[in-house]
């Protein structure tokens, strides 16, 4: 048997490195730069006023307040997208909108609700004359060019990870398109004489296949670009001709079914051909068998166990590292995080592998987590997998009991 932490490295040194790509920059949601991004804009452009009211020469206005209101001639309205026509002189005022460019001569902008200016005499035309009750310090209501970002400043760099607002960011710099790391095309291919996918009633010994739909979903979360592979049909030569097509399309090929150590799957047999795999133990329970190796291509190939809660555990405990290194992340390995046991977590055998229990995991009123097993613990019984929200290590020989620290790893 191997060890998880010894596997989990193997397969980050054996992972092959994707070629950065130009993607348009509202596409890149959650995927890493592989560039720096520097603005060639400042941001914002231009002087302009953070709120509606009256763009004024703060001189003006010294001492001023409701009791002693100072009264300017209003220029015009400028609304956000347009220009003062003319600078403001002594005693004058421009009606400025949020986002307006800064009139000339004006060094401080009075929020309209602290002028004469009503709905119904709006003071916005030019020749309206408006009382203003506040004495506003020099660059009051403005938000200076750059004051965002600088022309020419550094605004990501090379190792970022896009999310919403960074997407945003890149448009507001007008970097329409960025170089990304590709989110990697990962194959998904079940394996199994007994699995059913169509719509139609059981003969006996079929099942529905479960795996696909998890697998694909599990990839599309990550960020990954599945490619549904189908059911891996049993004779040989179809799997090859299957493999094959899937080798030139995909980075990764994540297969479940038939990597145990008494199986006789033809998939074994296949992939022996396509490439060299290396067939592990890992010291854990469930997920106990698990297969990696590099197809011609060159290609990545991840074999999950069939059972379909094994290949949820060693997903998320094995693939989900490799993809996130692909993309280009720089935390990939999973966080386990203490949590007190609010229930018994059962024995662990004492016969080296590590228990990774399904558990329901939520923060308790002093703050801290706390996880409660769920009562299905067999690898079959996926039903209660998909109600954890965590996964609790276990190592071998022990079982916390209540109020005890458990390392645990939130799940979604
Ligand atoms: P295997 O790893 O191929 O030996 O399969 C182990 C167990 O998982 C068997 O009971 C299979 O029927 C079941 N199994 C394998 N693949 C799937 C699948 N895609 N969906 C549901 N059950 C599966
Ligand atoms: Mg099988």
């Amino acid at each position: 048997m191997i060890e998880l932490a010894e596997a989990r490295e193997q397969l980050l040194a054996a992972c092959p490195r994707l070629d950065p790509i130009q993607l348009a920059s509202a596409d890149a949601i959650d995927c890493v730069l592989a560039e720096d991004v520097v603005s060639a804009v400042a941001v914002p452009p231009f002087d302009n006023t953070s709120l509606d009211g009256y763009a004024v020469r703060s001189a003006d206005l010294a001492g001023a307040s409701e009791a002693h209101p100072a009264r300017v001639t209003v220029l015009g309205m400028v609304p956000a997208g347009s220009a003062a026509a003319s600078p403001v002189g002594p005693g004058q005022a421009w009606k400025v909108m949020t986002g307006a460019p800064l009139p000339a001569g004006a060094d401080a902008v009075v929020m309209v609700e602290n002028s004469s200016a009503t709905k119904a005499h709006p003071c916005s035309a030019a020749g309206d004359s408006v009382e203003l009750y506040a004495a506003p310090a020099p660059g009051t209501g403005i938000r200076l060019a750059g004051s965002d970002t600088a022309r020419g400043e550094l605004v990501f760099p090379r190792g970022t990870v896009l999310r919403p607002a960074h997407l945003g960011v890149l448009a507001s710099v007008g970097a329409h398109t960025v170089t990304v790391q590709p989110r990697p095309r990962v194959g998904v291919l079940v394996t199994g004489d007994e699995l059913v996918t169509e719509a139609r009633e059981l003969a006996p010994g079929e099942i529905y296949e479960s795996n696909r739909a998890m697998l694909m979903a599990l990839l599309r979360k990550l960020n990954c670009d599945p490619v549904d592979l189908g059911i891996a049909p049993d004779q040989v030569s179809g799997l090859r001709t299957r493999l094959g097509r899937a080798i030139a399309e995909c980075d990764v090929i994540v297969s479940s079914g038939g990597v145990s150590m008494g199986d006789a799957d033809p998939i074994k047999a296949v992939l022996e051909e396509l490439g060299r795999l290396n067939w592990l133990q890992l010291a854990i329970r469930p997920a106990k068998p698990f297969a990696y190796g590099l197809l011609d291509g060159p290609t990545m190939l991840l074999g999950l166990p069939g059972n379909p809660v094994s290949a949820l555990v060693s997903f998320t405990l094995l693939v989900a590292p490799v993809l996130r290194q692909l993309l280009g992340y720089h935390n990939v390995e999973p966080e386990f995080i203490p949590a007190i046991a609010e229930a018994d977590f059962g024995a662990q055998p004492d016969d080296g592998r590590t228990g990774y229990l399904r558990a329901t995991a939520h923060f308790g009123p002093d703050g801290r987590l706390r996880v409660q097993p769920l009562l299905k613990q067999g690898s079959h019984q996926l039903s209660a997998a998909a109600r954890a929200n965590a996964l609790v290590r276990v190592p071998p020989g022990l079982s916390p009991a209540a109020g005890a620290e458990v390392a645990t790893l939130l799940l979604h």
